[in-house]
């Protein structure tokens, strides 16, 4: 539930950052749940930007466009763990989001530093609030450097290809792995030339779950929570 709920944890921010299809997302909101914490899906509001730019039939190569019109998209985030939203305006994009012509675009979006200064404000908004757990690329060193926990989740290359591959294809055989690559590395590749998400910050705790299960994965990082802040759900 909500961080009403848990009031230990009310002004609690944990910062999680990951490359794609490391498992962030999902390891995250079942640690916001445990918790009593909001969850914050930042790459969906990168996301919901690009959709918004293309909606509008905005050049995506245009940055100094892109930069000028950033300021005015109406990025709403619904942060409970259970059923986290995404809005534009009145708009509902949870699912168009995910769609490949977004996650091909939006490493040229979240290249742009304009943009990036944008929502990075947003989010601190959010951080500065408290009761909040944030994933990203960004999060443990730009956004919410001083959170008390900081963590790093990574996953083996291979491990990472099976897992986007399966979510996208249902299947994890040699041509769903193909098609995969640039939805996992070339977007890392690009996204890596603004955000240091493949190795850990100083003070920035690493969980590898290339050989975990995610209820492991989970359990790693309440343990850091712990470790870090004596507070257990
Ligand atoms: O996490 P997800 O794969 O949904 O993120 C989509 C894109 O948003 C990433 O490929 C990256 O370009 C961008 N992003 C970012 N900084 C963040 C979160 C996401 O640049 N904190």
């Amino acid at each position: 539930m909500l961080s009403r709920s848990n009031p230990a944890t009310a002004d609690l921010v944990v910062a999680i950052d990951g490359p794609s299809s490391s498992g962030k997302s999902t390891v995250a909101r079942r640690v916001a749940s445990a918790l009593g914490l909001r969850y914050l899906d930042t790459g969906a509001m990168y996301r919901a930007v690009t959709w918004w730019m293309l909606d509008q039939g905005i050049d995506l190569a245009d940055t100094e466009r892109v930069a000028a019109l950033v300021g005015q998209v109406p990025v709403r985030m619904g942060m409970d763990p259970a059923s986290p939203t995404v809005h534009v305006g009145e708009t509902d994009v949870a699912a168009a989001i995910r769609e490949s012509r977004i996650s091909a675009a939006v490493s040229q979006i979240a290249t742009n530093l304009t943009v990036r200064a944008d929502l990075v404000a947003r989010q601190r908004e959010i951080a500065a609030e408290g009761g909040v757990i944030i994933e990203g690329r960004d999060i443990t060193t730009v956004v919410a450097p001083e959170a008390p926990v900081r963590v790093l989740l990574t996953a083996s290359e291979d491990e990472r290809l099976a897992r986007r591959a399966h979510e996208l294809h249902g299947s994890v055989d040699d041509s769903a792995v193909a098609a995969t690559r640039d939805e996992v590395l070339r977007r890392d590749a690009d996204d890596s030339t603004v955000a240091s998400f493949q190795d850990a910050a100083e003070g920035v705790d690493v969980v590898d779950s290339s050989q975990m299960s995610l209820n492991d994965v989970v359990a790693a990082v309440l343990e850091l929570v712990e470790k870090r802040t004596g507070i257990a759900p």
